[in-house]
């Protein structure tokens, strides 16, 4: 079954074409890591996704909603769609618990107390049932990320899109951020990942798609393109990450 499909995507700013018509499907259960050089437009593709920006050509269907479609079908669509930034963006006057809530009680309808037990339990996972009254301010960077994941799945996504997730974090605490991350792909969460981690592209990611100058120009399994990369392009790509 197909989560996201792209059809011909056009995405611009000003004069400048950012995706160049995309096509692409992903389908239920893959976890599909994006690289590409700085603003090839991975962050874009990202949010084209969740309509954090509008499109100019072609579509993009998520479980069967258009982010063409009414404000009611673009809301719908969001909350199908749970999003982890590189800044965590977490609410800095809530706690850890009151974050991880706000979704459910505000976006679902769903009553304050089983917000809490859901919370804490998506807390729990991911390794902070200790922190729950904390507020951001009182994290660790990986900490905070963790929340951030946390709330995002609290609303019950279908796909999770994480635009680098660890690139904000000291190395020593990126980790246990990929730890959780992997743990969510292997309860079989459809995931779009932009990351220069290719050590979780290579273990976690079951896709890999290269972003270059608009379109997508390699798409394939993730040990077979980093081993052997078939373009002269991501082989130059692949040696700044590495
Ligand atoms: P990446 O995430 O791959 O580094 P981005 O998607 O952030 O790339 O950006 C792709 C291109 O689009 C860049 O040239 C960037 O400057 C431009 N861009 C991104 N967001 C905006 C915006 N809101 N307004 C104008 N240009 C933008
Ligand atoms: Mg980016």
């Amino acid at each position: 079954m197909s989560i996201v499909e792209f059809k011909n995507v056009v995405k611009r700013f000003g004069t400048s074409t950012v995706l160049n018509g995309i096509d692409l499907t992903i389908s239920q259960g893959e976890v599909v890591v994006v690289v590409g050089p700085s603003g090839s437009g991975k962050s874009t593709f990202l949010r084209c996704i969740n309509v954090l920006e509008t499109i100019e050509g072609g579509d993009i269907i998520v479980n069967g909603l258009s982010v063409r479609g009414s404000g009611a079908e673009v809301r719908e669509l969001r909350r199908e769609a749970g999003m982890v930034f590189q800044q965590f963006n977490l609410f800095p006057q809530l706690t850890a618990l009151e974050n991880v809530m706000f979704g459910p009680v505000h976006t679902r309808g769903i009553n304050r107390a089983q917000a809490r037990d859901e919370a804490k339990a998506l807390l729990d996972k991911v390794g902070l049932g200790e922190k729950i009254n904390n507020y951001p301010g009182q994290l660790s960077g990986g900490q905070q990320q963790r929340v951030a994941i946390a709330r995002a799945l609290a609303i019950r996504p279908k796909l999770m899109l994480f635009d680098e997730p660890t690139s904000a974090l000291d190395p020593e605490l990126r980790h246990e951020v990929l730890k959780v991350m992997q743990d969510v792909a292997e309860g079989g969460m459809t995931m779009v990942v932009v990351t220069h981690e290719m050590e979780f592209a290579r273990k976690v990611g079951t896709r890999l798609i290269f972003i270059d100058q608009g379109k997508i120009s390699e798409d394939g399994p993730p040990a077979e393109l980093l081993s052997n990369p078939p373009s002269q392009r991501l082989k130059d790509f692949l040696q700044h990450v590495a």
